[in-house]
């Protein structure tokens, strides 16, 4: 068994991926600084002997000893990043610098999760990993967007130079339990809008796309990427590749939540990509995964989950 660091942690993939860890024996520390992430969503891990938390902000070096490192810690929601963008650029660009310079004196394979908003608003579809993106570089997006191709330019900078083994997955949009109900992403907002009986809040007229992977299927490509032969660093491109309109996925909460809320429209935010699907191809060939939850399973689950974090039962 190894000993593994899982920075952000105790965020929405990162608790999921800290769960499986520790569930199969590994020595896990989560490090975060709970800016989106939370306690809650790690507390049923504590009673275990082998997870650790520490309380930390990666934009600060950290010495510790471990075998990998995963580093999720970024906030991805638009509000959140958006709120501080200078520290959503100190995220990307100084953490993933320190967490490499860890990575480098221990020898560490380090995982690296990047995502489809590196393709920006793309002119094809779907984007496959050859695709260098169409990115607004001074745009409201691009802390987040240009952090993140900073950090991969990074992982494969400190592996051509300095021989760290990297893994850089590019995450198209995840979704399921342990999202925070004021994240603002579009499932989130939804379901809960829908619980609620508030009106469900499409921006544009929601003929833009985005293509959903339930997080279970997202964690199974994580680990199986981490642990895939030495020659392949990536990126890669991780998701469900089943195209879906906004509007679309209003329609599915309300029907699966048999709700009264209303759909009503509201102004698109700045830059919003209009189309986004993965080319999962490569995905297939090297860690031989695709994801198996389709969106309407996926929402029953998350719709349950926002059901008790709603009414506080959650454990
Ligand atoms: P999240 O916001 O729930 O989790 C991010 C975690 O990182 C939180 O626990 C947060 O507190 C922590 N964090 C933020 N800044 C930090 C810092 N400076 N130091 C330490 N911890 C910090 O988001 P998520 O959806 O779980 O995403 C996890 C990762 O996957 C992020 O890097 C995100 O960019 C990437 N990603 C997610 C998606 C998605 O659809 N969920 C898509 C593409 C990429
Ligand atoms: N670092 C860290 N933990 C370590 C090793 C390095 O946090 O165990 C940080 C440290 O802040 C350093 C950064 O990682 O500045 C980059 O390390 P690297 O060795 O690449 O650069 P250098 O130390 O030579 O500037
Ligand atoms: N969106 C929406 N209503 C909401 C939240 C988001 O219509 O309440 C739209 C948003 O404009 C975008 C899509 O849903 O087109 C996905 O948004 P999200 O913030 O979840 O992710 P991202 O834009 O980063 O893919």
């Amino acid at each position: 068994m190894k000993r593994v660091l899982i920075a952000g942690g105790a965020g929405f993939i990162g608790s999921h991926l800290c769960e499986l860890l520790v569930k199969q024996g590994n020595e896990v520390i989560c490090i975060d600084n709970f800016y989106t992430g939370s306690k809650r969503n790690i507390s049923r891990l504590l009673d275990f002997n082998n997870f650790e938390i520490i309380r930390h902000d990666v934009t600060f070096p950290i010495y510790l000893e471990v075998d990998e490192i995963y580093n999720l810690a970024c906030p991805a929601s638009p509000i959140y990043y958006q709120n501080d963008p200078v520290q959503t650029l100190k995220t990307c660009v100084h953490g993933s610098i320190n967490l490499l310079g860890l990575s480098k004196r221990l020898k560490a394979k380090i995982f690296q999760a990047s995502t489809s908003e590196v393709y920006g608003d793309p002119e094809s579809s779907p984007q496959s990993e050859s695709y260098w993106g169409r990115v607004n570089p001074i745009g409201i997006r691009s802390c987040y967007d240009e952090g993140k191709r900073c950090a991969e330019t990074l992982f494969f900078d400190y592996h051509r130079q300095h021989g760290v083994s990297i893994r850089v997955a590019r995450i198209f949009n995840t979704y399921g339990p342990h999202m925070r109900h004021d994240d603002g992403r579009v499932v989130s907002n939804f379901i809960v809008q829908a619980l609620r009986g508030d009106p469900i809040s499409v921006y544009g007229d929601g003929r833009q796309t985005r293509s959903f992977c339930f997080v279970s299927d997202m964690i199974t490509a994580i680990t199986k990427f981490m642990e895939v032969s030495e020659e392949f660093c990536g990126p890669l491109n991780l998701g469900n590749p089943v195209e879906t309109t906004i509007i679309d996925v209003a329609r599915q909460v309300v029907d699966l939540t048999g709700s009264k809320s209303k759909i009503v429209h509201c102004p698109l935010p700045y830059d919003d990509p209009r189309q986004r699907k993965p080319d999962i191809s490569k995905a297939k060939k090297v860690i031989d995964w695709e994801p198996n939850i389709d969106l309407r399973s996926g929402l029953i689950q998350t719709i349950e989950y926002f059901e008790k974090d709603l009414s506080g039962t959650t454990a």
